[in-house]
């Protein structure tokens, strides 16, 4: 049995999360073209015959990482520590900037660093051979390899280079779990990214999602999601036009959420606004909140 920790780094919006959701083949983690979408650790696991990998999808590289649960018991201040492999995933397309080199710097000398040269399905080969040659001296990258999250272009030439780096190790998980994160938590998620893609860059980050109900019947599963804004304005907003924008946000939400957990099922959305909602975290505890999602 061959296991290990594998985590994600990188700027933001370079890809990460697209990244896992393709390792894993399962949406788990939401993704956007706005910064710091991603706004708690995702753990995803992957499992093969004999293999077992737990990919940990982060914020963002200046976020700490000690809510990781202890029984890891490979939790570290720093998430370029103690893992395995480290996916440094960069936007090959943009190129190198400095927000790169800072976090080249973070990293420690003994690592397994795989460089991850994304978005390649929107460059040339000649593009992608210049990508690789501003990078390559910049730390002594164990691999590198150009991909492309979106399409899945390289996704198992990455898969077959991490699994080098692997150890005899224990399966950590069971093998039918995909992720540590709970389904409440995605569910509320995939509402969020709706959100997220659906409004103009302030609204998103002015708001927060919890799954109020999930009921599981025979044929269905009845789910209520609260949107927890700060303003009345938002509120109206997000509601849009005799309910517009709502109903828009609950029909793609329950795609994801259906294909999720392969079942249908019936979501209710309701908007409440709680004024100062990040201050009031009892307040929100009580009303059922992750302590997660006071995150941010
Ligand atoms: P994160 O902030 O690093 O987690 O980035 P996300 O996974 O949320 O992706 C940021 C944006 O880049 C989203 O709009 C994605 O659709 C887009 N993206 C991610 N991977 C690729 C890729 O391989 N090619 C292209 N063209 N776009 C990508
Ligand atoms: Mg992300």
């Amino acid at each position: 049995m061959k296991s290990g920790f594998v985590s994600l780094i990188g700027r933001p919006n370079v890809g990460k999360s697209t990244l896992l959701n393709q390792l894993l083949s399962q949406k788990i983690a939401i993704t956007s073209n706005k910064p710091q979408t991603t706004r708690n650790i995702i753990q995803g696991i992957y499992n093969e015959e004999g293999i077992q990998i737990v990919f940990i999808d982060t914020p963002g590289i200046h976020k700490p990482l000690n809510r990781l649960g202890k029984f890891l018991n490979k939790e570290a201040q720093s998430f370029t520590k103690d893992v395995d492999v480290i996916l440094f995933v960069v936007d090959a397309k943009e190129g190198l900037g400095a927000g790169d080199k800072k976090i080249i710097s973070t990293l420690g000398k003994d690592e397994n660093v795989i460089l991850v040269l994304n978005k390649i399905d929107k460059m040339n080969e000649a593009d992608i051979l210049r990508a690789i040659k501003d990078y390559k001296d910049l730390y002594d990258f164990k691999e590198i390899v150009p991909i492309s999250a979106s399409t899945g272009e390289n996704i198992e030439t990455l898969k077959t280079q991490i699994k080098k780096y692997l150890s005899d190790n224990m399966r950590y998980f069971d093998n039918d779990m995909i992720t540590t994160n709970t389904i409440n938590f995605l569910v509320s998620e995939f509402v969020r990214e709706k959100i997220f893609r659906m409004t103009e860059e302030e609204i998103p980050h002015s708001i927060t999602c919890y799954t109020s109900k999930y009921e599981e019947k025979k044929n269905i599963v009845n789910i209520t999601v609260d949107i927890i804004v700060d303003r009345d304005s938002i509120k109206k907003i997000i509601i849009g036009k005799q309910g517009s924008l709502l109903k828009a946000v609950g029909i793609e939400a329950r795609k994801d959420i259906e294909s999720l957990l392969d079942k249908k099922v019936f979501l209710e959305l309701y908007v409440k606004t709680i004024k100062n909602w990040r201050d009031k975290e009892r307040y929100l505890k009580e009303l059922g909140f992750n302590e997660k999602d006071l995150i941010d």
